[in-house]
């Protein structure tokens, strides 16, 4: 976790109200006098000692082993922004919250309701939250992202329907990527907020939509290089003349044809076309083997250099322009 520490025991301080003072120190918050042995005030079931355990002290202070005991603490969402106090929220209430900081501020969220996620809350204040979830502390720095903007995107994608699984693991179906071509615009700014968890506590907190919002596929004249375009014409020839497709069409656009473009990618430009044909069962009646030969060895180069970097991109083309002609 990183440099969480000092803030996740200034929460602690936060919301027990603890006065910044140097006393005989308590193992969690640091602050007030231990009055309770740990070992005594904590149950033989509790595993995340790092967490709650702060200082090398035994000892905990009344506060801290209230708050531990408190079982708002561990099922119920709870914000913070007066000392001694907490509020339990609503669940709606949580991302207008992060998207409106406070000067000082605590925000601890549970996800399973099973873990004592206020452990790993912060002190947060105008510039960086320190969201407290099941088993890590998210990290929101303000300067950096404009955190409206993204929750309001994400909100958007699961409105339109895009699988909230995918969402948070930014890894979309070949099905996805060609019902919501935004998706490709969206993800490098999502990609940005994914490492430290905030993408997964959005999606988390977005509620349910009863009015889905339908996309409009626009007929939008994909701007593709010609590279790209290359690349889909010869991936499509191939797709179109695969005996495996036209017997498993599900399960070829679901991850075998790339699988396969991606086994044999890194070989040269002829070579890769005679495997990936032999691959999925492919002969040579799209007429590729005679693409391949007219095209210049730089025009290859570069098509296999899109085939390489952008290989789920380029699957979602073909399987979106397969019924075109
Ligand atoms: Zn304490």
């Amino acid at each position: 976790m990183t440099g969480g520490k000092e803030q996740i025991m200034q929460a602690r301080r936060f919301i027990t109200g603890g006065k910044d003072v140097n006393a005989a120190v308590c193992c969690s918050c640091g602050v007030k006098a231990g009055t309770t042995e740990m070992k005594r005030a904590i149950k033989t079931t509790f595993t995340d000692f790092p967490q709650l355990v702060l200082t090398p002290s035994t000892m905990i202070c009344a506060e801290c082993e209230r708050a531990y005991n408190d079982k708002n603490l561990r099922f119920k969402p709870i914000y913070s922004d007066k000392r001694g106090e907490y509020r339990i929220i609503d669940r709606a209430e949580v991302l207008d919250l992060i998207c409106n900081p406070q000067d000082e501020w605590v925000l601890s969220v549970p996800y399973s309701f099973k873990k004592h996620h206020w452990l790993y809350a912060g002190l947060s204040d105008k510039h960086t939250a320190y969201i407290g979830t099941d088993d890590r502390t998210i990290i929101v720095e303000y300067d950096k992202i404009n955190i409206v903007e993204l929750v309001n995107s994400v909100k958007d994608c699961i409105a339109y329907g895009v699988p909230r699984k995918e969402l948070k693991a930014g890894k979309y179906s070949v099905f996805t990527l060609v019902k919501f071509p935004f998706l490709n615009t969206c993800e490098e700014f999502f990609e940005q907020a994914r490492p430290c968890g905030l993408i997964d506590l959005i999606v988390q907190y977005t509620p349910a939509v009863k009015d889905k919002k339908t996309f409009e596929r626009k007929e939008e004249n994909t701007m593709l290089t010609s590279a790209e375009s290359n690349a889909v014409t010869l991936l499509g020839c191939i797709a179109k003349s695969s005996r495996y497709r036209a017997e498993n069409g599900l399960q070829f656009w679901d991850g075998f044809f790339e699988r396969r473009i991606n086994r044999f990618k890194s070989l040269d430009a002829h070579e890769f076309v005679s495997k990936l044909s032999e691959a999925v069962g492919s002969i040579n009646n799209g007429g590729y083997a005679e693409m391949v030969r007219d095209m210049s060895e730089d025009d290859l180069n570069d098509m296999m250099a899109v085939i390489r970097s952008k290989t789920h991109l380029i699957v979602a083309i073909v399987y979106a322009e397969k019924d075109r002609d």
